[in-house]
């Protein structure tokens, strides 16, 4: 059994603890930044295994922190180790990491939310689509007031097979919020079935691995957290554009409580809105009294896919926006009172 830290061939020079460089370089965890560290190298290397097989692979990891999942990458074997951290702070500790590793591993400053990733690796690691996945991963625990834009936007992504995924369905393993978790992997008629459901599994497989118990983590965060696994699909599960796809599943889940037909009706304008919701159910052969967390994939799949037909015959349908027209409704309504006040005085 190999020691904690030590996942595979790859053997680290003796360092200082993870503990000993947060103390060394004065690392103290800012809680509006929701840094929460984890220092148990047996948690960082169980992480890690969830990536897959890391032997020779190029890895890319988001928020290094001090450096604990770090050293489990670089213990696993890998070729090359990006970490890309926004932290100042961190980078000295990060650089002793390097040093032990020559050759290894880059380090750059900066911010995962605007980096561009379509240059991190080389070339040559480029697969095609239908291809097993690349070997490169990301991986991260990040803050989760990052961890869920990123992951939309890395959705997005996928999508459009630009980013990390210009090199073929690069996988990813992240931490979330627990509860974040549930959501993205939940079945239809699960409690926590949701948008990020949907916008999730239509483009990967979605892998609750496990869950952390916030008390490994310094300092211990408010909730438990989860790691997740994304593997790219060959063939998306919905074959429309993020955006349209995006507005459908964000208007059915609007009234999650209700039934599904009163999300749909806000795809369109006053005028006709109950005839084109009605026409866009029949054709998607979906039960209008069916609430948003019963519908499955094939369902959300007929209803982007008829919603398309009826933007492609009425171009100025996709851009309408429900809540502006109720926006403009108030504004007018407003307007009219105040007149109406005036000519009484
Ligand atoms: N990965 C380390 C660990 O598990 O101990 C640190 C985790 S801490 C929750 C999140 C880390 O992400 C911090 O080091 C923080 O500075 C970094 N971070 C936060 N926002 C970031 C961003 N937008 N881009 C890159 N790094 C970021």
């Amino acid at each position: 059994m190999a020691a904690p830290g030590k996942v595979a061939a790859f053997r680290l020079p003796p360092l200082p603890t993870v503990g000993e460089i947060i103390k060394l370089f004065r690392l103290k965890a800012q809680k509006q930044l929701s840094q929460n560290f984890l220092l148990d190298l047996r948690l960082t290397d169980k992480i890690v295994r969830h990536a897959g097989d890391l032997k020779n692979a190029y890895v890319c990891e988001v928020g290094p922190g001090p450096g604990g999942i770090t050293r489990s990458i670089l213990s696993a074997g890998v070729e090359q180790l990006l970490l890309i951290e926004k932290d100042t702070r961190f980078i000295p500790g990060l650089q002793l990491l390097s040093e032990a590793a020559p050759g290894k591993v880059r380090i750059l400053h900066g911010d995962i939310l605007t980096y561009k990733m379509e240059k991190a690796f080389p070339k040559h690691l480029k697969k095609n689509w239908e291809d097993e996945p690349p070997d490169i991963h990301i991986i991260g625990n990040l803050p989760f007031s990052v961890s869920t834009p990123l992951i939309i936007k890395w959705l997005d992504n996928v999508s459009r097979k630009d980013g990390p995924f210009i090199y073929g369905r690069t996988q990813m393993t992240l931490t979330f919020q627990k509860e974040v978790a549930e959501r993205l992997t939940a079945n239809p008629g699960g409690k926590q079935r949701s948008r990020l459901s949907i916008m999730s599994q239509h483009l990967c497989t979605v892998e609750n691995c496990f869950v952390i118990p916030g008390e490994a983590f310094v300092p211990k965060p408010e909730v438990d957290v989860a790691v997740v696994h994304f593997t790219p699909l060959v063939q998306p599960k919905i074959e429309q554009p993020f955006e349209l796809v995006e507005k459908v599943v964000q208007s059915v889940f609007q009234f999650r409580r209700k039934y599904c037909f009163r999300g749909i009706e806000t795809l369109f304008p006053e005028s006709g809105r109950l005839k084109r919701t009605e026409q866009l159910m029949m054709t998607a052969n979906v039960d209008p009294t069916l609430r948003p967390i019963q519908l499955s994939m094939s369902q959300f799949r007929n209803l982007c896919n008829t919603y398309r037909k009826m933007c492609d015959e009425d171009p100025g349908l996709f851009v309408y926006n429900y809540r502006e027209e109720l926006k403009q409704k108030k504004t007018r309504k407003l307007l009219k009172s105040t007149e109406e006040t005036e000519e009484e005085n």
